[in-house]
């Protein structure tokens, strides 16, 4: 459209991240609008978020400076470009799927659109790295910002490198960014991002499990996995009668079969996972182990992507198959 200049009007682009943010995807989505904003300059590309960021991309924005973007926590007749994500139960409210433009993800696909789209989902460490990788490959130069807040990205997501998500890629790409953005020390910001998120024991409930919750599904079978990632376990465990209570409400009030949290230790490399299910068989089935008091141990396990989703996802289709 004209405007009274004869200036064409650019088109507002909003780049948005899943909701129940988490680092990745906000630093996705500022990196992406900034990339996007200098490649094309028919459109104008916005970085947006869809809720309230936690006290670990705090951490991060603030180490290097960067503002958060915008709230956006409706997307009715927006155009969208969706990072850190592709299905719909994590999509912004009010995202309408004609109106998905493009998708840059890590996670598995699980999204349908009667229109081709350029859709990317890689097995990186992070979002994060994919758009990295875009500015080395373009031979864009990068910020101290921008590279900041990738390799924040890249570093919390794959905490810090530990998680088996994590690929060569994810490595040496953080190196690179971390000599752009200044950082001499890559474990030392991560841990420091962590601390910042770990704070667990002066938290309310509800927001040790809302933080990072995600909904799936397989077939009809809907379910949701919290993740809550620590230094020190021992203050969740602490507050287990309580934590139980609550993920059973959650069960409950939005007809899930079952709801899972995982209390990752980052410093052991474990999980202590908390199961509220209508059949205990399928989270048993997955990890070939017994729920006791509805909670079992996983030594070695750290990501919900790579190492809880796939077994799940393989014991519900089982079960269900069975019936
Ligand atoms: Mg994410
Ligand atoms: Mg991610
Ligand atoms: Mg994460």
């Amino acid at each position: 459209m004209d405007n009274a200049s004869g200036i064409q009007a650019k088109e507002r682009i909003y780049i948005i991240g899943h909701k129940n943010n988490d680092t990745d995807s906000v630093c996705a989505a500022i990196a992406y609008a900034d990339l996007k904003s200098r490649i094309d300059k028919s459109n104008a590309f916005v970085a947006a978020r869809p809720s309230e960021i936690n006290n670990e991309t705090k951490f991060v924005l603030d180490y290097f400076n960067v503002k958060a973007p915008g709230l956006l926590s409706n997307a009715d007749g927006k155009k969208l470009i969706l990072v850190d994500h592709n299905q719909e139960s994590q999509r912004v409210d009010g995202a309408k799927i004609e109106n998905i433009i493009e998708v840059l993800d890590h996670h598995n696909v699980n999204f349908a659109s009667g229109i081709p789209i350029p859709f990317h989902a890689e097995a990186a460490g992070s979002t994060s790295t994919l758009i990295a990788r875009k500015y080395f490959e373009l031979k864009i130069p990068l910020t101290k910002e921008i590279a900041g807040v990738l390799l924040g990205g890249i570093v919390c997501d794959c905490v810090i490198f530990k998680s088996p998500i994590t690929t060569d890629e994810d490595k040496k790409l953080a190196r690179k960014l971390a000599k752009i953005a200044g950082v001499k020390d890559i474990d030392e910001f991560g841990i420091s991002a962590f601390k910042a998120k770990s704070k667990w024991s002066d938290k309310k409930v509800d927001e040790i499990i809302n933080t990072d919750y995600k909904e799936y599904d397989v077939g009809t079978f809907k379910y949701a996995i919290t993740q809550v990632e620590t230094v020190d376990p021992e203050e969740l465990k602490a507050r287990k009668g309580e934590i139980i209570g609550k993920i059973r409400q959650i069960k409950a009030e939005k007809s899930l079969g079952m709801v899972l949290l995982m209390v990752t230790d980052i410093v052991k490399e474990g999980c202590l996972l908390f199961a509220v299910a209508d059949n205990d068989g399928i989270v048993e089935a997955a990890f070939s182990k017994k729920l006791k008091d509805n909670e079992m141990y996983l030594p070695g396990v750290i990501s919900r992507k790579k190492q809880v989703i796939p077994p799940i996802t393989a014991a519900i289709t089982e079960k269900l198959g069975k019936k």
